[in-house]
């Protein structure tokens, strides 16, 4: 299996540190806002990569955060008169409800950024300890990125020349740094920001220390994988390398994973620029099923443009899918022979050889655009070749293929039944009549079996509106 390593520049065999096993980090969102589908990509790519894993048998700790502690969490708390923590834990709720919508595997541990503060503290003492962290007279607390030679491998920046470069960009309120390329640990508080007690001042973390600390507990000092969007590799995981590294005095990561941007008319889809559509958005337009099929028709590692076009694509592609799977249930209860036929036998090996086409693809630095032309092809075949005169053994044997390849992707096979509205209605009423009947417990109960099927119940002057979630 190869994997293209950013560290490197060069595609690698993959080699685990514990046969068997893959521990991977991957860095998750800030959460202050629903996730836009430009978030959504590295989900919806590295769960992938860690389904395929998990189809080779190996067996994956997965780890990945919630940032929960930010400037843009403060701020809209602020505007909000809330506290930070209510908007934190306001938008987890809803980013987990956006991750099991669009098919992704609950994390193996989701830890969050505000519940990591003591092992923080630890990791930032040690690197004062060894003189690579040094405080500044405010309490402010520095990496010294001088104190670590290899600063620089990860973006294949050079140390003198970043050095040059934030002269240019000197940041006020930062005069104490000893180099304008040092970053912070620990950041004193401000008026109205939460805090945190520390040996150095009230104050809150960097940003780059959380994921450092968490891979640590949770994966260990030296872990397989770590990923995320290509706009971390610097300054974010530069700087994780080098407190992972100099705290440690081992290497951090063996394999640096990036995916390309979402783009939207070529630029970056980003909550700054404005030019995004949440995951939430997408979800009233099209099953998430969509979106999902639409990011892994592109390598990861390319920048994809979101298009109206390109949906309409992948919902056709996933339709021609999903009426090849019906038809073969269907022919479930016709055909009869257990055996494979003379004439399924050659067939079969085709559909053999398309699982090593799907499999070679996957191996190839998860090309899952290639694997998606694989199950395709097998689509072709089970059109052209099965039928009520097929062999049982044959139909299943096409079944279980196009849904187990299908599941290394997130792809459902089977449809998810569509209420049809009028059931929705008849439900609606009954609760009403439970209500004008004092019966809430009925009334809670209803309401309760629509939020279970996807449907929000408004009580509004004009009557009760639903719509789907
Ligand atoms: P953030 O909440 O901005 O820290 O981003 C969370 C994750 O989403 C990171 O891995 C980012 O690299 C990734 N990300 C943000 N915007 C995009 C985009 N337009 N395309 C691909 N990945 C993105
Ligand atoms: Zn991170």
């Amino acid at each position: 299996m190869k994997i293209y390593n950013t560290l490197t520049r060069t595609k690698e065999e993959f080699v685990p540190l514990t046969p068997g096993e893959v521990k991977m980090y991957v860095c998750g969102p800030t959460v202050y806002n629903y996730i836009h589908i430009g978030n959504a990509r590295p989900m919806l790519v590295f769960d992938t990569v860690r389904r395929y894993f998990e189809y080779k048998g190996y067996q994956v700790n997965f780890v990945s955060n919630f940032t929960d502690v930010d400037d843009k969490i403060i701020k809209k708390a602020i505007e909000e008169g809330v506290d930070a923590d209510t908007v934190s834990q306001r938008y987890i709720a809803e980013c987990r409800k956006d991750m099991a919508a669009m098919n992704v595997k609950e994390a193996t541990t989701h830890p969050q950024a505000t519940q990591e503060i003591c092992g923080m503290l630890e990791m930032i003492q040690t690197l004062i300890d060894k003189g690579h962290a040094y405080v500044a007279k405010d309490g402010t607390v520095y990496f010294r990125t001088s104190s670590f030679a290899q600063y620089g491998k990860l973006s294949h920046k050079n140390l003198d020349e970043l050095q040059s470069g934030f002269r240019e960009l000197k940041v006020t309120g930062e005069e104490d740094k000893e180099d304008p390329s040092d970053f912070v640990l620990w950041k004193p508080k401000k008026e109205g920001e939460p805090f945190w007690e520390s040996p150095w001042c009230q104050g809150r973390p960097g940003w780059h220390i959380e994921c450092s600390v968490m891979a640590k507990k949770y994966l260990g000092e030296e872990i397989d994988i770590h990923a995320g969007g290509e706009d971390l590799i610097f300054p974010h995981h530069e700087n994780e390398i080098a407190q992972s590294e100099a705290a440690n005095g081992k290497t951090f990561a063996r394999y640096w994973m990036h995916n390309g941007f979402l783009n939207i008319d070529n630029k970056k889809m980003s909550k700054s620029l404005g030019n995004f559509f949440t995951v939430r958005e997408i979800s009233e337009k099209y099953d998430l099923q969509v979106l999902r099929f639409f990011m892994l028709s592109a390598h990861y590692r390319s920048p994809l443009n979101f298009s109206a076009e390109l949906m309409e694509a992948s919902k056709n592609g996933l339709e021609r899918i999903l009426t090849a799977m019906d038809r073969l249930r269907e022919l479930d209860g016709k055909v009869k022979g257990d055996a494979l036929l003379e004439r399924e036998q050659a067939d079969d090996g085709v559909r053999q050889e398309l699982v090593a086409k799907f499999e070679a693809a996957m191996d190839d630095d998860f090309n899952t655009a290639d694997a998606i032309s694989a199950i395709f092809e097998l689509v072709k075949l089970s059109n052209s070749t099965a039928g009520e005169e097929s062999s049982k053994a044959y139909v299943d044997g096409l079944k279980d293929t196009i849904a187990r390849l299908c599941d290394v992707l997130g792809i459902l096979t089977e449809r998810k039944e569509e209420v049809l509205d009028d059931e929705i209605e008849a439900m609606i009423a009954e609760r009403q009549q439970a209500r004008k009947e004092k019966n809430f417990a009925r009334a809670d109960e209803i309401r309760q079996k629509l939020l279970d099927m996807g449907i929000v119940l408004e009580d509004t002057r004009e009557g009760v509106k639903w719509k789907r979630a």
